[in-house]
């Protein structure tokens, strides 16, 4: 394509309103498409535009002459519509692999860090944009965090503000899908775990070779950061292989059992409160100093440090903003201590893996606040920890049945209630001094709320008014 060339955009929300604004700032036509009733706030955006729309279904008849059409994350490959571009010859590509061709062709040339990974890619992402603002640096930090890159792009050009100094991109396996020229000059791939397996036939092959394009059109120029503890990583690694530079992390091992070519990142073998980043020389940090706690947030703190050195960052800057990092919310998010009962909001733990985590670092027993809808999980693998560490076991969801199921003889007592209010009170009514109310779901939460953050904020309102 090129890039005067109009598009369809399918889908009015945040994605195909940032590529239609990015094709008007470059000069190309763009039409969006929403099968929905168009009630969202990228309608009125595009009508402010003046871009032309259709909402409430798709009518092919009345588009433009296009071949490209950019997809919304949101619609899966399943979808008539999807079906129907791809018989008529167009090509579907996502608004990553728009706006990453949209970067090369306006000859932004600063080095472009994608995130991805099952979970940890908005922490990562917000840790190093963080990381970047704290040395000073001019950073469009966009995609599946909140804003698109496409709209920033659009922004950055009718404004004549010129190039980034860094673009930091959180990608979606969903946007990854329809990339085939997407090259970061840094990918990170945080780990690859059972997610979404609804859209990827529930099998964690086509989910794995979906994060694997993270790093398919990297070049020996470029970096790749991930995880040496991750099966589903190591087994993409050794099948499929990368041009880039490979810099393993573990937040398990000691560095010389993690280092490929001599770089890597892992626990120092002479001192385990420490670790270590080996890149050319080395960076070593107290684990303790970290702003953010956890085995899985000292990964985190790993991969974003990396990112420091590889982009050349002074060391100190480095140590500073991991230590002044402030967190995101819903993500194991202190909300108070009440009559010595801790209540943490971790409402975006939104699958298996990321409960496990979060169970991993409890300290003290928990109430555990879960359900909501159920991707599909198999809770195996949190039943040792539930054992260990969940005293009671509240059920938030409309069919808490595989809950029930799975742990109710582990617990000294499970419960079902139907709003987040209900769930604070029964965990307040359960709660000793010294133990910690959890919400962390495993779930989607679309069944009780509009979304995890509406999730979040109902149980952060309803424990500040105990
Ligand atoms: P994502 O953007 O990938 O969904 P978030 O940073 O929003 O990831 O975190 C989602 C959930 O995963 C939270 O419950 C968080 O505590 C947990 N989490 C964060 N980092 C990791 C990691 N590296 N491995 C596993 N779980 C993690």
């Amino acid at each position: 394509m090129n890039l005067s060339d109009p598009i369809l955009a399918l889908g009015a929300g945040e994605s195909g309103v940032g590529s239609a604004l990015l094709a008007k700032s470059l000069g190309a036509r763009a039409f969006v498409s929403d099968a929905g009733e168009g009630k969202g706030p990228g309608v009125a955006e595009l009508q402010a535009a003046g871009i032309d729309y259709e909402v409430g279904g798709h009518r092919f008849d009345e588009w433009p002459e296009v071949s490209t059409v950019v997809k919304s994350p949101g619609i899966p490959e399943s979808a008539a519509v999807i079906k129907e571009c791809r018989e008529r010859g167009w090509e579907v590509i996502s608004d990553i692999e728009y706006a990453a061709r949209a970067h090369r062709a306006l000859g932004h040339a600063n080095p472009v860090v994608a995130v991805t990974g099952a979970n940890g890619k908005t922490t990562t992402t917000s840790m190093i944009d963080h990381m970047l603002r704290h040395e000073g640096w001019d950073v469009d930090c966009v995609g599946n965090i909140g804003t698109s890159w496409s709209r920033r792009l659009a922004e950055r050009v009718s404004r004549n503000e010129g190039e980034a100094q860094a673009t930091v991109i959180e990608v979606s396996s969903f946007q990854l899908d329809g990339t085939n020229t997407f090259r970061p000059d840094v990918a990170v791939l945080l780990n690859i775990t059972p997610d979404h397996l609804d859209r990827y036939g529930y099998e964690m092959a086509n989910y794995a070779a979906s994060k694997w394009r993270i790093t398919a059109f990297q070049t020996p120029a470029d970096h790749l950061i991930y995880n040496a503890d991750c099966e589903w990583t190591q087994r993409m690694l050794d099948q499929h292989g990368t041009s880039a530079q490979l810099l393993p992390l573990s937040a398990e091992r000691n560095l010389d059992e993690v280092m490929r070519d001599g770089r890597g990142g892992g626990l120092d073998s002479n001192d385990n409160s420490q670790f270590i980043l080996q890149h050319f020389n080395s960076f070593s940090m107290t684990i303790q100093k970290l702003a953010m706690q956890g085995k899985h947030n000292l990964f985190n703190s790993m991969a974003a440090g990396m990112t420091g050195r590889i982009l050349d960052l002074r060391k100190e800057g480095i140590r500073e903003s991991l230590q002044s990092f402030e967190g995101v919310e819903h993500r194991l998010e202190f909300v108070q201590e009440v009559n010595g009962i801790t209540f943490i909001n971790d409402s975006k733990a939104t699958n298996v893996n990321s409960v496990w985590y979060a169970l991993e670092c409890a300290t003290t027993p928990v109430i555990w606040i879960a359900g909501g809808i159920d991707k599909g999980n198999d809770y195996s693998t949190l039943v040792p920890l539930v054992r260990d560490k969940v005293k009671h076991m509240i059920c938030l969801g409309k069919n808490n049945a595989p809950l029930h199921a799975a742990f109710d003889e582990l617990v000294e007592s499970s419960w079902d209630v139907g709003s987040a209010e209900e769930a604070v009170a029964k965990a307040y009514e359960l709660g000793q001094p010294g133990e910690t109310a959890l919400l962390s779901p495993a779930c989607a939460s679309f069944d009780l709320f509009g979304s995890y953050e509406q999730r979040g904020r109902a149980f952060k309102a309803a424990v500040r008014r105990l």
